[in-house]
Parts: structure tokens; C-alpha cells; sequence
């Protein structure tokens, strides 16, 4: 970690509702993203997805979501 984090931090919530990220991964937010939504369009062009499930949106970071798409 190098800076302080500024605004919000979205972080991978695993591959799956039992296991925790292995890397603990964050979206690498732009400077001027301040906002979740911001957040998550910065994820997104790193290949990061959101789920939406039931009362929450899950975040997941492009490690985990290749290791849910293994068999
Ligand atoms: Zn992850």
C-alpha cells in the first residue's frame, strides 16, 4: 500500500460467499474516482465484475472470477 486511500475503497469480496480473496485485492481507483460507482467503472476496465445478489453487491476481483469459471 502507498497512498491513503481517498474516497471509497472497493475490494474483492472471493470467488465464492465462503472463501475470502487470496490476494485481498482492491480496485486500483483513478484519482478521481470518489464515489462506489466511480470505483467499480474503474474495476471494470481492469476486469473486474459485479454481482448483484440478494442485499448486497458483490465485488469480484479478475483472479477471482477465473478461478469461479475453472471447473
Ligand atoms: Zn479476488
Amino acid at each position: 500500500m502507498t497512498a491513503r486511500t481517498i474516497g471509497v475503497e472497493v475490494s474483492c469480496d472471493g470467488p465464492d460467499e465462503q472463501t475470502d480473496c487470496p490476494d485481498s485485492a482492491a480496485v486500483r481507483a483513478a484519482f478521481t474516482s470518489m464515489t462506489a460507482k466511480q470505483v467499480r467503472a474503474d474495476g471494470r476496465e481492469d476486469g473486474w465484475t459485479t454481482r448483484r445478489v440478494p442485499g448486497h453487491l458483490r465485488d469480484m476481483c479478475p483472479a477471482c472470477r477465473s478461478h469461479r469459471l475453472e471447473p
